[in-house]
Parts: C-alpha cells; sequence; structure tokens
C-alpha cells in the first residue's frame, strides 16, 4: 500500500482545520492568474526562440552557461526529489532540513506552490488516463487529431483549467506542516528569488548591467522555459509513447531521450508500475540522477528509509515479454 493510496481510501475529505484559501497558494485560477500563467508559459518561450541569434558571437559568456545548467539541474531535482518522489510519493523519510530545501528548491522551479503541485499529481495517478486525471493525454480520444489536441492539453492547456483539485482531500499531510503550508504559500517570493539569483550573480562578477543582463536571459529566462517544457513533457510524451515493459493500468511509457533532461523522470512507464519507489530508471543503463542524489542524501545521513527498488520488486512488476512492444 502506497502512501497516496492511504490518502485515497476514504474518499470524503479529512476535516482539517483550513485556513482563509489564500494560506496555501493557488486554490483558485481567477483571470488575473491565468494572465500570469500565460504570460509565465509565453514570455520564456519567447526568449527561448529569440535565443539563437543571440547566442552568435556576443551574447552568452561561459559565466551564463555555467549559471544556466546549474540553476536548472538545482530547480530540476527540487521538482523531481523534492516534489514529486518525497512530498508526492513518500520515497524517503528527510530530516528536517533537507524537507525545507527540496521545498525551496522546488518552489524555484516556478511550476506552481506546492502544495497544488502534490495535489494535482496524486490525482494524475490515481485516475491516471481515465476520467478525472488532470492532464491525460487521451482525454479527447484516441484518433490521430483527437490525440495532437490531447498532447497540448497534457503539456500546457490542463493547467488552464478552471477545475482544481482539492488541496484538503489530496495534500492532508502538506496542509498539517505549517512551513510548508508557508514555503507553498509564498509561491511569488520563490519566484522572484529564483529569477534575480542569475543576474545577481552575473552582475557581480562582470561588474556591468550586461553581464545582468546576459546571466537573466540564460540563467533564468531560457532556464526556466526549458524546465516547464521538460516537466510537462512527462505529461505529454510519457503518457503517448515509449517503451512499456512495466505493468501499469495506463499508458505511460519509458523515453530514454528526456532521462539526463528531466533527472530521470521519464522512466515514466516504471514510475506508474510503481509510484513509490525512490529510483525510476531500474533497467540497467537507465541515467538517474535524482536517484542518485537520494542515495548521496541517505549516505549522508539526511535521507531514510528509502524505497529502493529490489530486483523482486522490480520483477514483480514486468510484463510477460511477448508484450514488451512500445
Ligand atoms: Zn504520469
Ligand atoms: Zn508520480
Amino acid at each position: 500500500m502506497t502512501i497516496t493510496d492511504d490518502l485515497f481510501e476514504g474518499a470524503s475529505a479529512p476535516s482539517h482545520p483550513s485556513g482563509p484559501s489564500a494560506t496555501r497558494g493557488g486554490e483558485n485560477k481567477r483571470s488575473v492568474e491565468q494572465i500570469a500563467l500565460l504570460l509565465f508559459i509565453t514570455v520564456p518561450f519567447v526568449a527561448l526562440a529569440g535565443a539563437l541569434p543571440l547566442a552568435w558571437g556576443w551574447g552568452v559568456s561561459r559565466l551564463d552557461v555555467g549559471l544556466m545548467v546549474f540553476m536548472y539541474f538545482l530547480t530540476c531535482h527540487g521538482i523531481t526529489i523534492g516534489f514529486h518522489r518525497y512530498f508526492t510519493h513518500g520515497s524517503f523519510k528527510a530530516k528536517r532540513p533537507l524537507r525545507i530545501a527540496l521545498a525551496v528548491m522546488g518552489s524555484m522551479a516556478v511550476e506552481g506552490p506546492l502544495v497544488r503541485w502534490v495535489a494535482d499529481h496524486r490525482k494524475h495517478h490515481k485516475f491516471s488516463d481515465h476520467e478525472g486525471d488532470p492532464h491525460s493525454p487521451w482525454r479527447f480520444g484516441e484518433t490521430v487529431p483527437a490525440l495532437m489536441k490531447g498532447l497540448w492539453w497534457a503539456h500546457i492547456g490542463w493547467l488552464f483549467d478552471e477545475e482544481q483539485t482539492n488541496q484538503e482531500k489530496y495534500a492532508p499531510d502538506l496542509i498539517k506542516d505549517p512551513a510548508i503550508r508557508r514555503i507553498s504559500r509564498d509561491f511569488v517570493l520563490w519566484t522572484v528569488v529564483s529569477l534575480a539569483i542569475p543576474p545577481l550573480v552575473g552582475g557581480l562578477v562582470t561588474m556591468s548591467w550586461w553581464g545582468a543582463f546576459t546571466a537573466f536571459f540564460w540563467g533564468s529566462l531560457v532556464r526556466v522555459a526549458l524546465l516547464h517544457h521538460v516537466t510537462w513533457s512527462i505529461n505529454s510524451i510519457c503518457h503517448a509513447v515509449g517503451r512499456r515493459p512495466f505493468k501499469s493500468r495506463d499508458r505511460s511509457g519509458n523515453v530514454w531521450w528526456l532521462a539526463v533532461l528531466s533527472c530521470g523522470e521519464s522512466w515514466h512507464n516504471l514510475h506508474h508500475a510503481d509510484p513509490t519507489s525512490a529510483r525510476h530508471g531500474v533497467l540497467r543503463g537507465q541515467v538517474d540522477s535524482s536517484a542518485r542524489l537520494i542515495r548521496w542524501f541517505e549516505q549522508s545521513g539526511w535521507a531514510s528509509d528509502v524505497r529502493w527498488p529490489s530486483e523482486s520488486r522490480v520483477d514483480a512488476r514486468r510484463k510477460e515479454m511477448s508484450s514488451n512492444a512500445a
């Protein structure tokens, strides 16, 4: 029985004292928020499109690239290790400072408030690719045009859905923790911090406004855009294509070419077959940097009770060899 199963049994919402709705952030997607969200999605993407001409010769330094790569993997692991494997699925236990650090790192990925992220994702696992899944690419049917529409929905469209996942029902464990509630509520602050670090470093190192600008462009805008699209690709691409060596009741697939950029999350078929496993890339040669870091946290004593996939656990979830087709 997984932590998420525990939460979903007894469908009635637990009666936690729920403060005013603004306490956790993001309960209501009103029009202002919709516009802000649209800007957040389109502006970095426009920046990405403008990136190439800028790259030729004058608008990018080694420092910019270094900041981009560092901030990318810092915040990506905040999502994969923190928001996803730890907060959503309870793949391991974390000491308090690690718990807080993971919450902050994930919030800096600019993917919405922590509690909302976790609630949406637990709902995704509960209904995966069936009625109720917040972001299934199969929502509109199985024909090619329906799948094209569905891929767009799973990638970005679902973020604009009026319907909100019930946070009391899906994330009561997080709402109980005041520090986590607060980090979740201060989502805008973490966004500002996340976007401000690269230009601050770039400006101070080069002692120029130009250095601050190029660092902001690459280390903030391009980095956020890239991580957004990689994260959302797990919802869209990894539920449409990929190999399916494991038994799961949905269309999740393992997509190798996203493994490095997604910090190991694109081994998505195994993840749906065994959601609490701390390692997603369980087969030989499957790169999973998140699992590597969790191992280091465990060795340092910051993480414990890690749910590593034993050989028998993996084998029990394998399909018959004949149905291995992608
Ligand atoms: Zn999924
Ligand atoms: Zn998951």
